[in-house]
């Protein structure tokens, strides 16, 4: 009797399941390639064609001066926010800072479920390249969310509670790997690459997944190693030729951690690739060669992972113009004939337009200042180098700098006007290969390349821009100077508005034609995640997270001294904006730039300083503490933190070695010496001293 109370029981459980799933509704390839869908916002650059256009007319130049908070949720906890929320079915999903997930209601904000993957329990006793607190995006699939974390899980979650269905090491724990990306579903798989191509030797890969299962499906490798090996696939042979020297003892770099875009219209995945491992290609590749598939755009067969075509957008790679920035499909009427164009605007500064059937460049212009080469010659399809450029035996002042023209911060396009909103960034920097020297500001392992960020002239009066950019003409049409760069992505809508969030904390809506602003909300945190729109009911919502973030950008202003958007000071949000809402939002405060804390009987010694100075380099510090340890944002300003006063010596080894503060995304060096955190420790004093004006050491 009591086997068959059991068995009822265990039937009734399996008929409740399959109800259950009956009445989730499965994410297709169909449903996030239909863009006339506007209750939704289904993937990461809303539609597979990846162009943050939607049709919703609600909000619009005429009304959108009417535009107020609907509802905000506090994320208290959280640091630096730069994903893209998804929408579906009425609710909202977004990943927040230590890669938590969380699902809200997308009409009132209430807390539906959230997912904490537990990333500091992972990583610990593991050195870990630091920087875990952001990450880009989800993807949705069937019933579920698919969420990659830092230490390299790429793990799917039941869409309706949360809960954990599968995870998978991407790679080990111990590799200098991490992931900051947005993973890409698509056709019952899941795609993710990895960054870390300044991190140790290298050699970057995607893998695809089983949507269902998380098996590995396939995995495709950017650059060839070591042919004594032999090669994966004639695309790895292919790409050897185009090496010299022994480049696999360096990993060769090419990490892919951003852009994914499948093209369901002609059934190919496209990959955008990194830069090199090291920068400079003289140690790389001794003997020259163009280096695939470093900064590229790599087509792939979506089912198998096999190499279909490429373009390199910069052969022979040495500055970190890598070609990760977004990949955006849309037809284009050129010279009368209707094109499946692919448009990128990598950080090389060219808006690159080409023909995806075959990869066929078709068109490619500055849309930066870009003094590295003079042109893109349209006949071979290679960029003229100026003379010089390369910077060998010298130093050269090179546009852009490593920062490149445009970042990971997304493009959008409106097919209505035709034109491409892209967030643009002008600068420059010196780039030398003579002998490392610590008194430079170099982010490249093995000291191949370094690089002093703060000299050189910008090219232009202003350092950030927004641009309209029409793609046939491959012509500004207009531009919004801005004195910040780290502006947010773009959102484009029918209703003739381009949405963006800025680094100083206002939220605007242009005139999509004429780039009049038209609409602006001071939400007192700098915004660097892309707005969403959707719509519920009849009500047309904007979302954004605001929590100025990812890696570098405490340092977006020249002297590094940052906006004010201290850590722990100002209070991350996700915020809804629609016609009806009416919230006054709780003010935040004043942009908070931390006093140095002096100790006057540290006496500072130089050569000890400079030591503690090639460690933060090194570690990557720098990444969240900011250049020269000055503001940070993503963490602390040391010269600030009373943890580095000699009073609290003990503090310093517990975090730093020991990771006390993994919880906080602050990794632990368990490698790290005595010597070296006092070698650290006069480092951060020499520059809290310096700050404070206490030039000579007593
Ligand atoms: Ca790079």
């Amino acid at each position: 009797m009591k086997i068959l109370i059991g068995l009822t029981v265990t039937v009734y459980l399996v008929f409740a399941a399959l109800a259950h799933s009956d009445a989730v509704r499965k994410i297709t390839d169909n449903d996030i390639a239909d863009a006339s869908n506007t209750a939704d916002w289904l993937a990461y650059g809303r539609t597979h064609n990846e162009q943050r256009f939607s049709p919703l007319t609600q909000i619009r130049s005429q009304n959108v001066r009417n535009l107020g908070v609907q509802w905000y949720m506090d994320l208290p906890n959280d640091v630096g926010l730069v994903s893209t929320p998804l929408v579906i079915d009425g609710v909202l999903y977004f990943t927040g800072t230590m890669n938590i997930v969380r699902a809200v209601d997308a009409r009132s904000g209430a807390l539906l479920w959230q997912h904490d993957p537990k990333v500091a329990q992972e990583v610990a006793g593991h050195k870990r390249p630091p920087g875990w607190v952001h990450n880009r995006g989800l993807s949705a699939y069937g019933d579920k969310i698919f969420a990659a974390t830092w230490d390299g899980r790429l793990q799917a979650l039941e869409r309706t509670t949360g809960k954990l269905l599968w995870s998978t090491r991407t790679f080990g724990l111990d590799e200098p790997l991490y992931i900051t990306g947005a993973p890409k579903a698509f056709k019952g798989k899941v795609l993710i690459g990895n960054g870390g191509t300044e991190a140790g030797p290298t050699r970057g890969y995607v893998s695809a997944y089983d949507a269902q299962t998380g098996a590995l499906a396939w995995r495709f490798y950017i650059v060839p190693g070591n042919p004594a090996d032999g090669f994966e696939d004639d695309a790895m042979k292919m790409a050897a030729d185009t090496w010299s020297g022994s480049w696999w003892e360096h990993g060769g770099g090419g990490n892919a951690w951003h852009a994914f875009t499948y093209d369901e219209e002609l059934d190919q995945l496209y990959i955008g690739t990194g830069n090199g491992s090291p920068w400079n290609r003289k140690l790389r590749s001794p003997g020259g060669g163009d280096n695939l598939f470093l900064c590229s755009i790599v087509a792939l067969d979506p089912d198998t992972g096999k190499y279909l075509w490429h373009y390199q957008t910069v052969p022979g790679e040495t500055w970190d113009y890598n070609s990760n920035m977004d990949i955006v499909l849309a037809d284009l009427e050129l010279e009368g004939k209707s094109v499946k164009a692919l448009m990128h605007a990598p950080k090389n500064g060219f808006f690159y337009v080409i023909d995806r059937k075959m990869g066929t460049l078709l068109s490619a212009e500055k849309f930066a200042d870009a003094n590295w080469a003079t042109h893109v010659d349209l006949t071979t399809g290679r960029p003229v180098e100026r003379e010089g450029a390369r910077y060998e035996d010298g130093f050269e002042n090179i546009t852009p700098g490593p920062f490149g023209a445009h970042s990971w911060h997304a493009m959008s396009y409106n097919p209505l006007t035709g034109l491409v909103y892209l967030p643009t960034m002008h600068h420059s920097a010196d780039f030398t290969d003579q002998a490392y020297d610590k008194t430079w500001r170099s982010v490249s392992f093995e000291g191949g390349t370094a690089v002093d960020w703060t000299q050189g002239a910008n090219p232009r009066a202003y350092v950030g821009e927004l641009q309209a950019w029409d793609p046939v003409a491959q012509k500004p049409v207009w531009s919004v100077p801005q004195s910040t760069t780290w502006a947010s992505g773009t959102l484009a809508t029918g209703g003739g508005l381009v949405f963006q969030g800025e680094a100083d904390g206002l939220m605007k809506a242009y005139d999509a034609s004429t780039g009049e602003l038209l609409w602006s909300y001071d939400l007192g945190l700098g915004i660097s995640a892309p707005p969403i729109t959707y719509a519920l009911d009849g009500q047309q919502y904007v979302s954004v997270l605001v929590g100025f973030g990812g890696g570098y950008a405490g340092r977006i202003t020249p002297g590094g001294e940052g906006l004010g958007w201290a850590y722990g000071v100002h209070t991350r949000r996700l915020v809804t904006f629609s016609l009806k809402g009416e919230i006054v939002l709780p003010a935040q405060p004043e942009p908070y730039f931390s006093e140095p804390l002096l100790e006057p009987d540290f006496a500072v010694n130089q050569t000890l300083a400079d030591e503690g100075a090639g460690l933060f380099l090194q570690h990557g510090c720098y990444a969240c503490h900011g250049v020269d340890a000055v503001a940070g944002g993503m963490a602390p300003d040391l010269r600030g933190s009373a943890f580095l006063l000699s009073e609290m010596a003990p503090m310093l080894s517990l975090v730093v070695r020991d990771g006390a503060r993994l919880d906080r995304g602050m990794p632990g060096y368990p490698e790290m010496t005595d010597a070296q955190l006092a070698a650290m420790r006069h480092y951060i004093r020499r520059e809290a001293h310096a700050a404070a004006g206490v030039t000579a050491a007593p």
